[in-house]
């Protein structure tokens, strides 16, 4: 097969991805490298056919340190750079303006004269500087894209998700507001895919990734937590949860899922393993631009819930019932039936009453009333 030069000569080889932590715990950075598909390593290898080796700058996973770390920032901010490059930014943009009140700042990243001392270089500055001359402007994580727990009431460093820093008339090169890519951690592969998208787009084989009126890509965020998750049967049942550690659906021990727009139980946590609910834990609604005031107090059962409950309870009683009535007679074979009995020598199985049999007969009727049950020929 061609390689991707044979094929497109005028291929971008190279893209630089700079990594800016605002006021972040760095767990995006961890969900970012766990990703498997597809995984950092082959975005930073060039190994995807079409997509171009990311050159990673990560204050943490980088080898250089420095001054030499910091060059190509700098390159990149006066737009001095030999190839495109995107920035991810992760944790929320702090206003500076009030740390320097006292003289301080929040997130820095590399040092600069000023007045003959060294100081920290403000992340939110590098971002100011950097963000005109990017292909795209990636915020990863719900801190970088609303603001998340560092702008929860109160927000003493003036806490704010990236798009609110560069405003709604920020255009990257590309011509791209900034991508929104949340979770509280994000989901890795959530990161990777989109990248790998956008990069598809930047060497111009690829369409433009389609992202809802947020910047969320939409094929990742359009679909409820609820309807993806393995319990959802239990809540259209009506069986809820007491206890943690019980296998039914958790709304009422203060799951806001079917209102939350993420994909974690489709796609776990890390390498289709975990995500929230698959491992017991109610969704806190981490991924949207409400969280995290608009879900506390958490783990406590919401107002909207007692009213979907109580109607699910209702619903789900009757429909429970009636499954549990076509399931005695799906657990049977066609020689079971026309014995009458159930042979097992694991336990009693009762057979049908009056009733059960009569409902089952109309049930039948319905049944095939479009069609014709097997073993019964249909003469015309
Ligand atoms: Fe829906 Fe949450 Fe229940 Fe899952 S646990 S079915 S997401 S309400």
């Amino acid at each position: 097969m061609p390689d991707i030069e044979t094929l497109l000569p005028d291929a971008i080889k190279e893209v630089h991805a700079f990594w800016l932590a605002g006021m972040s715990c760095d767990g995006c950075s961890i969900a970012a490298v766990g990703a498997t598909q597809p995984s950092a390593e082959s975005l930073m290898t060039g190994n995807i056919p079409g997509v171009p080796k990311v050159n990673l700058h990560h204050p943490v996973l980088s080898v250089y340190a420095g001054a030499a770390f910091i060059k190509d920032f700098e390159l990149a901010a006066n737009n001095e750079l030999d190839a495109p490059f995107v920035i991810i930014f992760e944790g929320s943009v702090a206003d500076e303006s009030k740390a320097k009140k006292y003289g301080g700042y929040w997130s820095g990243l590399g040092a600069r004269e000023v007045d003959g001392e060294s100081q920290p270089i403000a992340t939110a500055d590098w971002l100011a500087r950097m963000a005109p001359h990017a292909a795209a402007v990636i915020a990863l994580g719900t801190c970088a894209t609303w603001g998340g727990i560092p702008a929860a009431i109160g927000n003493p460093t003036g806490a704010m998700g990236v798009a609110d820093f560069l405003g709604d008339g920020y255009r990257s090169t590309l011509g791209l507001p900034v991508v929104n890519i949340p979770g509280c951690a994000p989901q890795g592969d959530n990161f990777t895919e989109t990248v790998a998208a956008v990069l598809l787009f930047l060497q111009g084989i690829g369409p433009l990734p389609e992202f809802d009126e947020l910047g969320r890509p939409a094929w990742l965020f359009g679909e409820t937590v609820h309807r993806g998750c393995t319990r959802a049967g239990y809540y259209e049942e009506g069986v809820f949860a007491k206890e943690y550690g019980d296998k039914q659906c958790l709304v009422e021990k203060g799951c806001w899922g079917p209102v939350v727009q993420c994909n974690i139980n489709q796609r776990g946590a890390i390498n289709h393993m975990g995500g929230c609910m698959n491992v017991g834990a109610p969704c806190i609604g981490c991924t949207m631009p409400g969280f995290p005031d608009a879900f506390s107090p958490f783990y406590s059962t919401d107002p909207g819930t007692i009213v979907s409950s109580t109607i699910s309870r209702t619903t789900g009683f009757m429909v429970r019932n009636l499954r549990k009535f076509s399931q005695m007679y799906l657990n049977k074979t066609n020689k079971w039936k026309k014995d009458g009995k159930v042979v097992s020598g694991w336990g009693h199985v009762r057979s049908p009453n009056k009733l059960e049999k009569a409902g089952h007969y109309f049930y039948e009727k319905m049944q095939f009333s479009n069609g014709v049950k097997p073993g019964v020929r249909k003469i015309n």
